[in-house]
């Protein structure tokens, strides 16, 4: 690639406290439109704005656990600018003392660990929502006023990839702070991306572009990589890019110019007149920092220390906070023998059983019952591993134990010569093509007949002992 690409992220997230950041209204999600409204959120005059203070909590955990150093002194300012979403004509936000600064965050992509710095984490509020219909366009300001974080990546990131793996992470992070929900489709978490190309190894800086409308982790990716072949051929032809505003259209899959990028200047910040500035001493930065859990990337390490996983076995395992609760409960389950089959099936089958609303940890069965069925299949060898999907499913559906479901249907596996030597003639006689292709020496000969034996006892055949009889059986013949 003649070019670099340079990236940097601005992710908007939804704090789920209770009431909104300046008033008692509820955050509540999909209510009537315009009924958690009063005067405060709706830029009455008069109104006076007072900071919720479980934001600022939850606004100081995210940035500690993105390592950021939260700043003594803080404020909000008033961004100025009209948009029929925003009934005071500001948005409270922060401006020159952000709420934290210089943090950073990890993300590992194809083994190898990149640390991507984080420039701010700041405070502010959202805007309504503009619904538009085909002769209309209605408001809603149940949104407004919902405090918001920005996060704010340096522009370290070099490739879509590694843009999305940023995401995937921070979001992981989060989740496991219980701030936020995170979710991408009722708004609660959004990304814009800045972007821009050099020629590859050089430093200076070329002209970037902000993409905007992306809501999905995949939509930022797809929306890079075109930004990156539209910018790469505008200057390979000689064109001058501009420093524009593109929203990123999912079903075209492609960027459209919406406007020119806004310079600070024209939002005319100052202060907020209407509320104190902060001062956060030590003891509260202090006490809020206990109260972060393990996160995903000490986690992840802790599981491949402690457990001998490899590292994208431990990656997934991590992903969601009570996926790794619901793991490490199994992984502690089980005999140490069995601990990677136990990962494994967490991350195959068990994971194929789940859904978009319904996570590893809901599904109808227990750590017990999964290490109980993973000890039917590695160390009894009771049943296959066919078989112990089949078991699998049957135990979420019923929440039984693997061994009263392979009791109950007969799906022990049969081991015994004597049984299974009348299925093994039978597919002898019926194929003495291959019979004689094995004796000439062609060793798939034997797997189609072992495959003859596994139809006819319906998957019940235990697959080694019978390539064994067979063997020994057309050894004698
Ligand atoms: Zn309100």
């Amino acid at each position: 690639m003649k070019y670099e690409a340079v990236i940097g992220l601005e992710v908007h997230l939804h704090l789920n406290t209770r009431t909104k950041a300046f008033c008692g209204c509820s955050t509540e999600f999909g209510k009537e439109p315009n009924t958690q409204v009063c005067p405060v959120c709706l830029g009455f005059p008069g109104s006076l704005p007072v900071y919720n203070q479980a934001a600022l909590d939850y606004a100081i955990k995210v940035a500690l656990a993105l390592n950021c150093r939260v700043q003594e002194y803080t404020k909000f300012d008033r961004k100025n600018y009209f948009y029929p979403d925003l009934p005071k004509n500001y948005q409270v936000s922060q401006y020159d003392l952000p709420l934290s600064v210089h943090g950073f965050l990890d993300i590992e992509l194809n083994g190898q660990l990149k640390r991507i710095g984080i420039t701010r984490v700041h405070m502010e509020e959202d805007a309504g929502k503009l619904i538009h219909q085909e002769n209309a366009s209605l408001v809603d300001f149940n949104r407004t006023g919902i405090p918001l974080l920005e996060i704010v990546s340096e522009p370290d990131i070099n490739s879509p990839e590694e843009a999305y793996e940023y995401l995937a992470m921070l979001k992981s992070t989060i989740q496991y702070l219980d701030v936020s929900d995170c979710d991408m489709e009722k708004g609660s978490l959004r990304c814009d991306a800045n972007i821009s190309l050099r020629p590859a190894g050089t430093k200076i800086l070329g002209v970037k572009t902000e993409l905007k409308n992306m809501n999905s982790f995949k939509g930022v990716k797809d929306a890079l990589s075109y930004e990156i072949r539209r910018q790469a051929e505008m200057l390979d032809s000689g064109e001058k890019l501009r420093q524009d505003t593109r929203l990123w259209d999912a079903k075209a899959q492609e960027t459209i110019a919406m406007r020119t990028k806004e310079g600070a200047k024209d939002y005319r910040y100052f202060p907020e007149p209407d509320l104190p500035p902060f001062i956060i001493k030590e003891d509260k930065i202090a006490e809020i920092k206990k109260t972060i859990p393990e996160l995903p990337k000490e986690k992840m390490q802790r599981f491949i220390k402690d457990y001998g996983l490899t590292e994208y076995v431990a990656k997934i395992l991590v992903a969601s906070k009570q996926g790794a609760l619901f793991a490490e409960e199994c992984l502690k389950k089980t005999t140490d023998k069995n601990i990677k089959s136990v990962a494994n099936w967490i991350i195959g089958p068990l994971s194929a059983l789940t859904s978009s609303t319904c996570a590893i940890h809901e599904l109808n069965i227990s750590a017990d019952n999964l290490a109980g069925l993973v000890d039917l299949v590695e160390n009894e060898k009771i049943i296959s591993n066919l078989t112990g999907k089949i078991v699998l499913e049957e135990m979420c559906k019923t929440g039984k134990t693997a061994k009263a479901i392979v009791e109950e249907k007969n799906l022990a596996q049969i081991s015994d010569s004597q049984s299974l030597n009348s299925i093994i003639e039978e597919a002898i006689k019926e194929n003495p093509k291959s019979v004689a292709d094995f004796k000439a020496g062609k060793a798939n000969a034997l797997m189609f007949l072992v495959g003859q034996v596994m139809r006819k006892s319906s998957g019940k055949a235990n697959p080694k002992v019978v390539q064994e009889l067979i063997r020994k059986r057309l050894a004698n013949a």
